[in-house]
């Protein structure tokens, strides 16, 4: 129970005006980008690493759960704070305190945008890769505790390929430092990768080390039209099994393409089963022909048109496209059940197929979009809560999703995460040994499972 008395701790260590208590902002803070709620008892916005050791430290001798939060962005319930206590509101946590554009790398707090590093890595010729779709909004912290990924993951990697080293408080607030800026560290296991994708479970990430990369000079943007959804995917396979690998290769099938083109009215081909976003980057001469040798296989695959942009506009319109799948959604129905069901490359058409049955089988409308070239796909499950079968009908779509990518040898995110949403499935997917080896590292770290309680590894039950 969090006491006046704890407020008034908490106030002397940030300020009064950084933390919050009102019934108002406690809504606010009781939710991400899913449908699901649980309110703090507090949100406490700290400004330095050493007031988050503070903060940790008063959590633990009172007994409060400690759930951190970036932007809020999150698809799995992450920063939900299931068990009440304590929402840590990450963002005045927000300077760049280094770009080496000599050693490549980036050092940043964790309440940075991505995209404000992203912007501050082009100033200096650089490249920071990871652009998940949500960079204008999402924190790095966010992004590191998700291990976000994005479309440009099929070429360079998703966000761990790029986390050199972190610096965490620990749930008794001591705090840890892992990796450096040495791209080849090789001294222990990886254990930077260990709060890569931990979800706020194991520490509050207050430091991030990372590594950006020169940008390639010259892009092609092309998007491929098909009849047929199916054909669309099977050019995926066929593209990555070719030798080339594209920066981009996006999907999107009718569903998001009709709904797109209501929201934007930007001439998209409505009557399309499928589409896709390719992009290849590098020097002039490569550029040139593995656009023409994409450009081949779509057509090869099927596709009854491939329209290449012919400037940074017309590459920034068809982008839009897909940037604005998401809130074209909402004029489907009111809610979805998100999903970043990820298979191997090789079987994204077999998935595609599988996910076109369920949408047939349950009646419900299902999205089709994703980052096709990694895997990773977007199966977004639409209905509307207060119609109680549509609802029953949609988690019975969700569930099938689930078993199918496991069935396929596929994994339940490919960058959303687990959080609490897709915890009930993980046994199925780490086995109980991996399962149980979860367990056990978290424990050593936060015995009395204070930071982010119910997620992951020690799911209890289900929000509705
Ligand atoms: C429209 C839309 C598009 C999206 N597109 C993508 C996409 O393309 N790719 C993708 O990967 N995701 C995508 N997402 C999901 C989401 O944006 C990402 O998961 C993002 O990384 C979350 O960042 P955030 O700052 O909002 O974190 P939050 O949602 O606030 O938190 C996410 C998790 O990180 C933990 N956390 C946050 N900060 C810290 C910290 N400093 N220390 C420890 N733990 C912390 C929280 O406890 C929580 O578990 C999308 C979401 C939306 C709404």
């Amino acid at each position: 129970m969090l006491t006046a008395e704890v407020i008034q701790e908490l106030s002397a260590v940030v300020g009064a005006k950084h933390v919050m208590d009102s019934a108002e902002d406690l809504i606010i803070y009781s939710n991400d980008a899913t449908m699901f709620h649980s309110r703090p008892e507090a949100v406490v916005q700290p400004g330095n690493r050493d007031e988050v050791v503070q903060i940790v430290k008063i959590a633990g001798r009172h007994n409060l759960p400690v759930t951190c939060r970036g932007a809020g962005t999150c698809l799995s319930g992450g920063p939900i704070p299931l068990k009440g206590g304590i929402v840590l509101e990450m963002t005045r946590m927000n300077r760049i305190l280094k770009v080496d554009a000599v050693n490549k790398v980036a050092v940043v707090e964790p309440g940075v945008i991505t995209f404000s590093l992203a912007s501050a890595a082009n100033q200096v010729g650089l490249l920071y890769p990871p652009d998940p779709s949500s960079m204008k909004e999402s924190t790095l912290g966010g992004n590191i505790s998700e291990c976000a990924g994005g479309p440009k993951g099929v070429k360079y990697g998703i966000t761990r390929n790029f986390v050199l080293g972190v610096e965490a408080v620990l749930a008794d607030g001591t705090i840890v430092k892992t990796g450096n800026e040495v791209d080849g560290d090789m001294a222990g296991p990886d254990w930077t990768m260990l709060f890569t994708g931990s979800e706020g479970t194991l520490g509050v990430i207050v430091s991030i080390t990372l590594r950006l990369v020169p940008i390639p000079p010259v892009k092609k943007t092309l998007m491929a039209v098909y009849d047929r959804l199916e054909d669309a995917a099977k050019t995926v396979s066929v593209t990555m099994a070719s030798g080339i690998i594209p920066t981009t290769l996006e999907i999107m099938d009718n569903l998001s393409i009709v709904s797109v083109e209501n929201y934007l009215k930007i001439g998209l081909p409505v009557q399309a089963g499928g589409l896709l976003l390719i992009e290849v980057d590098g020097v002039q001469s490569t550029v040139e022909e593995d656009a023409d040798h994409v450009s081949e296989i779509c057509k090869k695959c099927g596709a009854s048109e491939v329209k290449m942009a012919q400037n940074a506009a017309e590459a920034e319109e068809l982008w839009l496209a897909r940037r604005s799948i998401n809130p074209a959604f909402g004029q489907v129905a009111p809610c979805k059940f998100a999903e970043d069901a990820t298979v191997p490359r090789s079987l994204v058409p077999v998935l595609v197929g599988r996910v076109l049955e369920v949408q047939k089988k349950y009646d419900v409308p299902i999205f089709i979009c994703g980052h096709a070239g990694d895997g990773n796909m977007h199966p977004t499950i639409m209905f509307d809560k207060r119609n109680k079968d549509q609802k029953e009908r949609a988690e019975k779509a969700l569930h099938d999703v689930h078993i199918i990518t496991l069935e396929l040898g596929g994994t339940l995110s490919g960058e959303h995460g687990i959080g609490f949403a897709k915890a009930p499935y993980l046994r199925a997917e780490t086995g109980e040994i991996g399962y149980k080896l979860g367990q056990e590292i978290k424990r050593s770290v936060d015995p009395h499972g204070l930071l982010n309680p119910g997620k992951i590894f020690f799911y209890e039950g289900v929000l509705h």
